[in-house]
């Protein structure tokens, strides 16, 4: 393992260009259920019903939905990011990551200092206006409690349509949240491909590799001559593609990794 660990640590010293893929594991140690934890948000909640009755919608809000929204936001609001996310930072601090490239939806990769995260899921703390296609950013600690706040305050009776909890466009238009949701094309898939076909090594972290497009891009950095090392708290989804596999959780190998390759940098 100590072993594993020193190889793969060189060879991100010395990469040309790291690019980090992540999934849902990678926010687990900061609370946020991945996508198959039993008993998690996604267990109790049928997310395709969801889809359809209103939080991906702008249209009526079923009692299920609401509850989701409610335990969704507080489990997001109480994340901060973990010391898997600070160490992608600290290596993009010491001029050797590139770009993250994340599934996830949760704002940590920017909360904790990285500059170029390539969303492919969207972002929850993010609008985008259906009129004119401006997106901005949400506050955290402010305006989805604000919305959950609001929800609580009608009277369960009511029909509520999730148009009428939205923030309005400053154009004036609708807005919805900026996430992709099943059946929707993911964001910024060119940029994506791109990061993973120039990379020189490919940090799989904290993902089953079963959502696609998504679950492509280890295999695009792995034809186009990178290695891809994964670390997953459970075992291996990327077998036939990985050059590594961690089996620890990305909360304790990440940093690990991060001093090993300030050793070797001297
Ligand atoms: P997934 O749930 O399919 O897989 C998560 C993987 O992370 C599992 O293989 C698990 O073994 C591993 N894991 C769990 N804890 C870990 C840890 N501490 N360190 C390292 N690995 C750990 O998630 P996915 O592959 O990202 O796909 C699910 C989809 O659900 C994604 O598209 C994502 O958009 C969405 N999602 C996002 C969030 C979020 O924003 N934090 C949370 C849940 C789901």
């Amino acid at each position: 393992m100590i072993e594993q660990l020193h190889q793969v640590a060189s060879i991100i010293a010395s990469a040309r260009n790291l690019v980090a893929f992540t999934g849902s594991g990678i926010s687990a140690e900061s609370g946020i259920p991945t996508f198959r934890d039993p008993g998690g948000l996604w267990d109790r909640y049928d997310p395709d019903k969801l889809g359809s009755d209103g939080v991906a919608t702008l249209g009526k809000i079923t009692e299920e939905g609401r509850a989701f929204f409610r335990e969704m936001v507080d489990t997001l609001e109480r994340a901060r990011p973990n010391p898997g996310h600070l160490a992608l930072a600290e290596l993009e601090r010491m001029g050797i990551l590139s770009s993250v490239i994340t599934q996830n939806i949760d704002n940590l990769h920017w909360e904790a200092g990285n500059t170029t995260v390539i969303e492919v899921h969207g972002n929850l703390y993010r609008l985008r206006c259906l009129t004119c296609g401006r997106t901005f950013k949400l506050k955290k600690g402010e305006d989805l409690p604000a919305m959950v706040q609001r929800l609580a305050e009608i009277n369960e009776q009511d029909s509520l349509e999730l148009a009428q909890l939205m923030p309005k466009c400053r154009c004036g238009g609708m807005t919805r949240f900026d996430v992709v949701h099943f059946g929707e094309p993911v964001q910024d898939f060119p940029q994506a491909e791109h990061a993973a076909q120039t990379c020189g090594v490919m940090l799989a972290v904290g993902t089953s590799g079963v959502v696609t497009p998504a679950a492509l891009l280890p295999g695009y950095a792995k034809g186009a001559g990178a290695k891809v090392i994964e670390i997953n708290a459970t075992g291996s989804y990327f077998p036939q593609i990985a050059d590594f596999s961690i089996v620890e959780k990305a909360g304790e190998a990440l940093p690990r990794i991060v001093a090993a390759v300030r050793e070797i940098l001297g």
